[in-house]
C-alpha cells in the first residue's frame, strides 16, 4: 500500500501538471459515473494530500476524495509538456506510475483507449490520469471533505500540522505503539515501512504500550517520521538508513537492498548489532524489528 509519502508526491503531481485547467472527468469502467458527470468540464484549483488520502478540489464546491487501498494505482501520461511540469520527475511506484504513449514530442495531445478498469479518467491540456482499484472514491462537497480530513490523525507530511493528538493519544493508550502509528485516526501516512523503520530508528520496542513511553520518546517518534517521510517525498522511496550503515551505498542507490533497517529483512543480521530481524503479525501486516536494539 503506498504510504504517505506518495500520496504527498501524487498531490504535487495532480498541482504542478492539472490545477487551473478545466478537465474532461469520465468514469470508463462506470462505477463513478455519475460522479464524473457531475464533475466534467470543471477547474481544478488545487490537489492536497493528508495521510494516505488525495483530495482534488474543483470549483464549485466539489471535492474527489480518493484512497488507493491495497491495490490501487493513479497512472499518468501526456505530452513532453505534461511530462516537464511535473516536479517530481518521471513517477515509479505504485500508486504513481507513468505510462509511456505515442504522443510525438511536440504534438497534440492524444489520449488512448483506456485500458481494464478505469473508475477514473482525468484529461487536462497536455495530460491525462487514469485511477485503477481504489479502496475509495467519492465525490463531496468541501465541507464534507474536511469532516472527513478531520477525522484523521494529525499528518507528519503538513508543515502545519499540530503533533499533540498524536501525544496525547499514545500517552492515554495501553495499544502497543506499533499498531498506534499503523491507527490513520492516531497519526496519518505512516504505513508498514515507517513503522518498523521510526521505531527502529528511535529504539522503541514495538509492543510497548503507548502510555508507557515518555513523553520526549513520543515527540522523538514524531519526529522521526517528519524526517523520514519527508525524505521519502525528495526521492520518491523510502530509504531510512544513515550513510555510516550502508558504507560506500549513496543515497540514490541504497533502495532497496540498503534502503531499510528492519523492514523485510527477517532473519538478516540487524544493521546495527548482527541480531537477526525478528517479524510477526500485528493487527493482520508483518511487524520487523530487533530485538537487541529496541527495548
Ligand atoms: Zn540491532
Amino acid at each position: 500500500m503506498p504510504e504517505g509519502h506518495s500520496v504527498h508526491r501524487l498531490a504535487r503531481q495532480f498541482a504542478d501538471c492539472f490545477a487551473g485547467q478545466a478537465l474532461a472527468v469520465s468514469s470508463p469502467q462506470g462505477r463513478f459515473a455519475a460522479g464524473a458527470a457531475a464533475l466534467d468540464g470543471a477547474v481544478l484549483e488545487d490537489a492536497r494530500a493528508h495521510g494516505k488520502q488525495l483530495f482534488l478540489d474543483f470549483a464549485g464546491d466539489r471535492v474527489l476524495r480518493s484512497h488507493l487501498g491495497l491495490y490501487g494505482a493513479w497512472s499518468f501520461g501526456g505530452t513532453e509538456r505534461f511530462r516537464g511540469a511535473s516536479s517530481i520527475g518521471a513517477p515509479r511506484r505504485i500508486g504513481e506510475r507513468e505510462d509511456d504513449d505515442d504522443t510525438p514530442a511536440d504534438g497534440p495531445l492524444s489520449v488512448p483507449p483506456p485500458v481494464g478498469a478505469v473508475r477514473v479518467r482525468l484529461v487536462g491540456e497536455e495530460g491525462w490520469a487514469d485511477l485503477r482499484g481504489p479502496s475509495l472514491c467519492v465525490l463531496e462537497t468541501r465541507a464534507e471533505a474536511d469532516a472527513a480530513r478531520a477525522r484523521l490523525g494529525p499528518d507528519p507530511l503538513d508543515p502545519a500540522a499540530d503533533p499533540e493528538p498524536f501525544l496525547a493519544a499514545l500517552a492515554r493508550s495501553r495499544r502497543p505503539v506499533g499498531a498506534l502509528l499503523m491507527d490513520q485516526a492516531v497519526v496519518a501516512g505512516i504505513g508498514n515501512i515507517f513503522r518498523a523503520e521510526s521505531l527502529f530508528r528511535r529504539g522503541v520496542d514495538p509492543a510497548a504500550p503507548g502510555r508507557s513511553l515518555d513523553r520526549a520518546t513520543a515527540e522523538e517518534l514524531w519526529a522521526e517520521n517528519v524526517a523520514l517521510m519527508r525524505t521519502g517525498v525528495r526521492l520518491g522511496r523510502i530509504v531510512t538508513t544513515d550513510p555510516v550503515d550502508r558504507p560506500g551505498i549513496p543515497e540514490e542507490r541504497a533502495w532497496p537492498d540498503h534502503a531499510h533497517y528492519v523492514y523485510g529483512r527477517t532473519g538478516l543480521p540487524c544493521r546495527r548489532c548482527g541480531t537477526p530481524v525478528a517479524a510477526a503479525p500485528l493487527e493482520a501486516r508483518t511487524l520487523y524489528w530487533c530485538p537487541t536494539c529496541q527495548r
